[in-house]
C-alpha cells in the first residue's frame, strides 16, 4: 500500500545543504509542513540561511509575497535528529554523493517511518535499486532527482528502481508536479538521463581548457554562443560542486567505461541516411 498525494501533510528532508535546503523550501512554498534534518545544528542552521536568501530573492523580484514567504520559513522545523522524522508522510533524501551514508540513511530511516511511507533519494547517480536494497522497502524507494537551484529549476528526473513499484512512481510523479515541477522518467541506469549526458561533457569542456584548446573563458562562450546552452562546462561545473562533478564521473567511469567512441546508433542512421532535419528523419521525424 501506498499513501495517496492527498494523504500527504508532512515532507521530510534529510540532509540540509544545497540540494536538501532547495527541497525543503519547495515543499513548503506548496504547503506541506516540512521537517529537514542534519548531522551537526551548524550545518541545519546553513540551510535555513540558505532558504533565506532564496526566499528574500523571490521577495524582492516579487515572485512571493512577504507573507508567503513568511509562511514558508513557518512550515519548515530542523532538526539532527533522525526520529524526529518518525511522523513524516514521505521523505526525500539528500545527502551527500556517497552510497555507504546513503545506504546508512536508509536502513535507518527504514526503521524510523512507517512501512507505508515512500522513501525517495536525490541521487544524481548512484543506483537506487542499490540503495533501496538496505531497507525491508525496496518497492517503495525511488528517486527523485530536483536540479540546483531547486526552486529555480523546473524538472525532475523520476528514477525506476529495479523493485519500485508503479504506484510509487506515479506518486513520484505527482509530488514533484505538486511542487510546481516537470518531470521525466528515467531507468535506474548509470547517471539516468541527465547525468549520463552531461558528466562527459563537462570533463570535455574541462579537459579543453586543460590541453589549452581555449581560455576557460572561451571554452565557456564557445558552448553558450556555438550551442546556445545558458552555461558554458566549467561555469555549470562550477555551479554544481566540482565534487560532486567527480564523485558522478567517477560513477560512471566504473560503470561505464570510454564513452567517447561514436554512437553505435549514429552510425546506423547516418548508414541508413536518416541525417536528421535535412532529411525529414534523423532520431526524430520532421
Ligand atoms: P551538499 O554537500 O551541499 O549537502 C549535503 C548535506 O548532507 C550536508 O549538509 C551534509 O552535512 C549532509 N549529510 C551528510 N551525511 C548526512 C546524514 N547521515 N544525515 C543527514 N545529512 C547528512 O550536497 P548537495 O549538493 O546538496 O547534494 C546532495 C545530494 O543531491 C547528492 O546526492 C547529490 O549527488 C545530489 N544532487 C546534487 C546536485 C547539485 O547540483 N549539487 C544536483 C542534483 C542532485
Amino acid at each position: 500500500m501506498v499513501r495517496t498525494l492527498d494523504s500527504i501533510e508532512t515532507v521530510g528532508v534529510v540532509g540540509a545543504g544545497t540540494m536538501g535546503s532547495g527541497i525543503a523550501q519547495v515543499a513548503a512554498q506548496a504547503g506541506y509542513d516540512v521537517v529537514m534534518r542534519d548531522i551537526k545544528e551548524a550545518f541545519v542552521e546553513d540551510g535555513f540561511d540558505t532558504i533565506e536568501e532564496s526566499l528574500d530573492r523571490f521577495v524582492s523580484k516579487e515572485k512571493l509575497s512577504e507573507a508567503e514567504a513568511e509562511a514558508t520559513r513557518d512550515r519548515i522545523a530542523g532538526t539532527t535528529d533522525l526520529a524526529d522524522l518518525a511522523d513524516c508522510d514521505v521523505v526525500v533524501e539528500a545527502a551527500v554523493e556517497d552510497m555507504e551514508i546513503k545506504r546508512d540513511i536508509f536502513a535507518d530511516l527504514d526503521e524510523a517511518v512507517p512501512e507505508d511511507v515512500v522513501l525517495a533519494t536525490n541521487t544524481s547517480t548512484l543506483s537506487i535499486t542499490t540503495i533501496a536494497a538496505a531497507t525491508d522497502r525496496e518497492e517503495r524507494v525511488v528517486g527523485l532527482h530536483f536540479m540546483n537551484p531547486v526552486p529555480v529549476m523546473k524538472g525532475v528526473e523520476v528514477v525506476v528502481g529495479e523493485k519500485t513499484d508503479g504506484e510509487v512512481t506515479e506518486f513520484a510523479h505527482a509530488l514533484a508536479e505538486d511542487l510546481g515541477k516537470e518531470t521525466w522518467e528515467s531507468d535506474d541506469k548509470p547517471g539516468f538521463v541527465t547525468n549520463r549526458i552531461l558528466m562527459p561533457w563537462l570533463n570535455e569542456g574541462i579537459r579543453a581548457y586543460d590541453e589549452g584548446v581555449a581560455s576557460k573563458e572561451d571554452v565557456d562562450k564557445g558552448m553558450k554562443l556555438g550551442t546556445n546552452v545558458p552555461m558554458g562546462p566549467l561555469e555549470l561545473a562550477d555551479h554544481i560542486g566540482l565534487d560532486i562533478c567527480l564523485d558522478a564521473s567517477q560513477t560512471l567511469h566504473e560503470e561505464l567505461g570510454d564513452r567517447y567512441k561514436p554512437a553505435y546508433l549514429l552510425k546506423r542512421k547516418v548508414d541508413a541516411g536518416d541525417l536528421g532535419k535535412k532529411t525529414g528523419q534523423g532520431f526524430y521525424e520532421y
